[in-house]
C-alpha cells in the first residue's frame, strides 16, 4: 500500500454506458483511494463531442451511485458534488499547449488533411512505421506564430524526443519499446495531437493536465492506455511535473477473446439492474475478476472489500509485492 493517502480518479469518456469492466477500473480506484484514507475522483473525459451519447453522463452519474462508488468532490451542483467536466475546462488545456509551444516540447502542425492522408499512405506502402514526417516540427517559431495569428488552420503536436520514456507499471513492471505486455505490443511513436484545429483538446493533453492539477497520485485504468503513457510521459517532463504511478490492469474479454466495450450491452450495468441483482453482490463479483485475496472469504462487502484491498503486481517471472493485489495479466 502506498505510505500517503492516495487519490485517485475515474474518467470515463461518455462515448457508451458503465459496463462491468469499467465498473471494475472505478472500483479498484474507489478500493484504493478510501483503503488509504485518501479520495477518489470522478472526471467525464468529453473532449471527443463527436462520439459523445446523449445519456451516457446521466446514466454513469446513476450507475456509480448505483453501485455506492461515492466521488469526494467537483464542483458543486445544487447540493451534491458534481463530476469534473472537461468541456468545461478548455482554457486550462488551452493555456498548457501554449505552455508547451513556447518552451520548444510542441509545435504547430499546418499540413491539410488531404496530405496528412497521402502521406500516410504512401509512408505506409515504403514500410514506415510512422504516419507524419514531422515536415512543420522544422517551421521557426516566428514564422509559426505569424501564420497562426493570420487565422490558418492548425493543429497542437507534441514533438517526441528520439530517447522514448519507458517506466514501471505497477501490475506489468518495466515498459519498453518493442516489448509484449499482454495483448499490447509498444508500436513506434507519432507526435501525437494535443490541440485539434478547432482548439479543443485531446485525451492525452487534458488527461495529463487534469491528472496533475487533481494531484492524482495513483493512475488505475485498462491496459489499452499503456502505449499512451509514454507520450504523457513526454508532457510530464515537459511540464516538470512528477508523474503519478499507474496500474495497467487487464481488459475482460468475452468468449472471443474480444474487449468488453460500452458498445457491449449485455454487460451493460443497467443489464444487471434490469435482474434485480444487488449493487454489493456486483462490486463482489467486479472485484475478483483480477483480485483475489488470499486470507480472507470470497464474499465482501464494499466495506469489507476497502478494509482487505491493496495492491501487488507481477515484474518476470517473480511476483514483486506492493500490497495484497493480484491482477491476472
Ligand atoms: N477517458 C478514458 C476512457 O474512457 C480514460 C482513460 C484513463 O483513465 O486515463 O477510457
Amino acid at each position: 500500500l502506498p505510505t500517503s493517502p492516495a487519490r485517485t480518479r475515474f474518467a470515463p469518456s461518455p462515448t457508451g454506458y458503465l459496463h462491468l469492466g469499467s465498473l471494475r477500473t472505478a472500483l479498484y480506484n474507489y478500493l484504493l483511494a478510501k483503503r488509504t484514507g485518501g479520495q477518489f475522483i470522478l472526471r467525464i473525459e468529453d473532449t471527443d463531442q463527436k462520439r459523445t451519447v446523449p445519456d451516457a453522463e446521466s446514466r454513469l452519474l446513476q450507475d456509480l451511485r448505483w453501485a455506492g462508488l461515492k466521488w469526494d468532490e467537483g464542483p458543486e451542483v445544487g447540493g451534491p458534488y458534481g463530476p469534473y467536466k472537461q468541456s468545461e475546462r478548455s482554457a486550462l488545456y488551452h493555456d498548457h499547449a501554449h505552455k508547451l509551444l513556447d518552451s520548444g516540447h510542441a509545435y504547430r502542425c499546418f499540413c491539410s488533411t488531404e496530405r496528412l492522408k497521402a502521406l500516410a499512405e504512401q509512408r505506409h506502402r515504403m514500410g514506415i512505421a510512422t504516419d507524419y514526417d514531422r515536415t512543420c516540427a522544422s517551421i521557426p517559431k516566428e514564422e509559426s506564430d505569424d501564420r497562426a495569428s493570420k487565422g490558418q488552420s492548425h493543429v497542437v503536436r507534441l514533438k517526441i524526443p528520439e530517447q522514448h520514456p519507458t517506466y514501471q507499471d505497477l501490475v506489468h513492471g518495466v515498459f519498453t519499446p518493442l516489448k509484449r505486455h499482454g495483448h499490447v505490443t509498444e508500436t513506434a511513436y507519432e507526435d501525437p495531437i494535443l490541440l485539434k484545429s478547432d482548439g479543443l483538446p485531446t485525451y492525452h493533453l487534458a488527461n495529463v493536465v487534469d491528472d496533475h492539477h487533481m494531484k492524482i497520485t495513483h493512475v488505475i485504468r485498462g491496459s489499452e492506455w499503456m502505449p499512451s503513457t509514454p507520450n504523457h510521459l513526454v508532457m510530464y517532463n515537459a511540464f516538470g511535473w512528477t508523474p503519478p504511478e499507474f496500474a495497467h490492469v487487464g481488459l475482460l474479454v468475452d468468449e472471443q477473446g474480444s474487449k468488453l466495450s460500452k458498445r457491449n450491452f449485455d454487460t451493460d450495468i443497467t443489464a444487471f439492474k434490469e435482474m434485480e441483482i444487488f449493487p454489493e453482490t456486483l462490486t463482489n463479483f467486479a472485484a475478483l475478476l483480477g483480485w483475489s485475496h488470499w486470507r480472507k472469504s470470497d464474499v465482501m462487502d464494499l466495506k469489507t472489500l476497502i478494509h482487505n484491498f491493496a495492491l501487488k503486481f507481477t515484474k518476470g517471472n517473480s511476483t514483486v509485492t506492493f500490497g495484497k493485489l493480484h491482477f491476472l495479466q
